[in-house]
């Protein structure tokens, strides 16, 4: 029998035999990949301003999929024979059995055009077999395009208001680098149909189940041992050669094989069972004095910009906890959250250089509050010396966590939500209301702002944000205070 296609079943193919095999016959093991209905999301926020600059007059034709891929087919025919030069979204073409919807099809003058639009900021190696693949199914209908291009989000974009979007994306003609890749397609469908007429296909595991996506299947193909070499920092590609050599658990991984001495270190505790902590850090946080503080902030950021004189893509701070120790131990918390949906960096600038005033180091996690200090800076340039003053006074916890401590539980990574269980369990993120990490505040703090959310779940999400920020600020006063041995 033969099977139906889609191209992203067929890019899942090309990733890894065994992924498209699954997606088949074995749907149901596929586990949550976090963080991809807010890439949907914001693919289809893209596509819709997509249609509104590829289409100023209005004119153009959607294909709707309701009725199936017969009726799509039909319409997209229907369309094709018709008078207009309109263009045409989500067209529905197939080939062999392999099916494609096109983001943009324009006609007109100089004969069809194919425009794929992407989300990122450039052009990738995947998005070369995506466009060949399609490319390849039309070129077998009246469709045939004379030119493919991709369409990405160009991050240099400063949107001006108004929903004057021109601008936002840019594109690239790839109808030569598609061309030789185009030939391959029916290759690559022929050999996809005898995976799935067949029994599950053996797969290597490594850095293609995340790359280029992530794959929803590896808690079905990894097997599970408390450290793995996927564990040692920094490995990259040597990953995919320590296991085909037969290296999986961490333990039994030979000394000599580990290069690096962050993995030295992770092979170390795995070896041992046990944490490492150094006396020295003590001394050196001791160094920074107090008062001190802890800062963090939560952002935002949009792919097709909300406010004037921002970007696509810019981290906007909309929150930020802070935690004061003084010199006495006693702590005192301060937090600042807008949810007003206007651009929050004015309020978020001036309510922060208040609660900071006077001396003291600011204790971040990773160097991000410094770019949020100098994004703030940017659009409220009154108050740039206050907060080039404020960023002279951060001090990153994160290298200084790293030089002085690890656990074999924290697998590799010295990220705080991975360390503050090993130091502090019942300050545990699990414990929190719906929001548990960064890309859900950001959703959070979308659906709060937006016109439609009622009072109710914005009182509920103002609630949930302030307790995740403020847990991120008392975890790295947990951090810092085990640290130097204070508790
Ligand atoms: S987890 Fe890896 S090996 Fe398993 S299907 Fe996905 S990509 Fe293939």
């Amino acid at each position: 029998m033969a099977h139906g296609l889609s191209k992203s079943r067929l890019m899942s193919f090309r990733q890894c035999p065994r992924r498209l095999w699954l997606e088949r016959h074995r749907p149901e093991l596929a586990e949550e990949v976090p963080g991809q209905d807010a890439a949907f999301a914001t693919g289809h926020e893209v596509g819709d301003v997509a249609r509104q600059l590829y289409d100023p007059a209005g004119d153009g034709l959607f294909i709707e999929y309701d009725q199936g891929l017969a009726a799509a087919m039909a319409r997209t025919r229907e369309a094709l024979a018709g008078p207009s030069a309109a263009p045409i979204f989500e067209a529905t073409f197939e080939r062999d059995g392999l099916l494609v919807r096109t983001d943009v099809l324009e006609r007109g003058d100089t004969g069809p055009r194919l425009v794929e639009v992407k989300a990122s900021t450039s052009v990738k190696p995947e998005h070369l077999v995506d466009c060949a693949i399609q490319s390849w199914v039309l070129e077998s209908t009246p469709a045939r395009p004379k030119s493919v291009s991709l369409a990405h989000v160009d991050n240099r974009f400063v949107y001006p208001g108004d929903g004057r979007y021109q601008g936002l994306l840019v594109e690239q003609d790839l109808t030569q680098e598609t061309a030789p890749l185009r030939e391959q397609v029916p290759g690559w469908v022929r050999s996809a149909r005898r995976v799935l007429a067949g029994p599950e296909p053996a797969a290597a595991i490594g850095t293609r189940c995340w790359t280029p996506y992530e794959c929803p299947f590896q808690g079905h193909c990894w097997r599970k041992v408390d450290h793995s070499v996927a564990d040692l920092p920094g490995i990259g590609q040597r990953l995919d050669q320590l296991l085909a050599e037969g290296h999986y658990d961490l333990r039994e991984l030979p000394e000599d094989l580990v290069t690096s001495p962050d993995q030295r270190r992770v092979w170390r505790a795995a070896q041992r069972g046990t944490a490492e902590l150094s006396l020295a850090a003590r001394q050196e946080l001791r160094s920074y004095g107090s008062p001190r503080f802890f800062l963090d902030f939560e952002t935002i950021s949009f792919a097709v910009p909300r406010w004037a004189g921002t970007r696509p893509y810019q981290q906007l701070p909309f929150q930020w906890s802070l935690h004061v120790e003084d010199a006495r131990g006693r702590l005192a918390h301060e937090e600042f959250l807008d949810l007003s949906g206007e651009l929050p960096a004015r309020a978020v600038a001036e309510s922060l250089l208040e609660a900071t005033r006077g001396s003291g180091p600011v204790f971040m996690y990773t160097a991000f509050e410094k770019t949020c200090l100098r994004t703030l800076a940017a659009f409220c340039p009154d108050l740039r010396d206050g907060l080039e003053a404020l960023a002279d006074r951060l001090v990153d916890l994160l290298p200084i966590a790293k030089r002085h401590y690890y656990h074999p539980a924290m697998r590799g990574s010295w990220s705080i939500k991975k360390l503050l269980p090993t130091i502090a369990p019942e300050l545990d993120y699990a414990g929190l209301g719906t929001i548990r990490e960064g890309g859900a505040a950001q959703q959070a703090y979308a659906e709060a702002i937006a016109p439609g959310t009622d009072a109710a779940r914005r009182e509920e999400i103002r609630r949930d944000l302030l307790a995740y920020c403020g847990q991120d600020t008392l975890a790295m006063v947990t951090v810092a205070r085990y640290l130097e041995g204070a508790v």
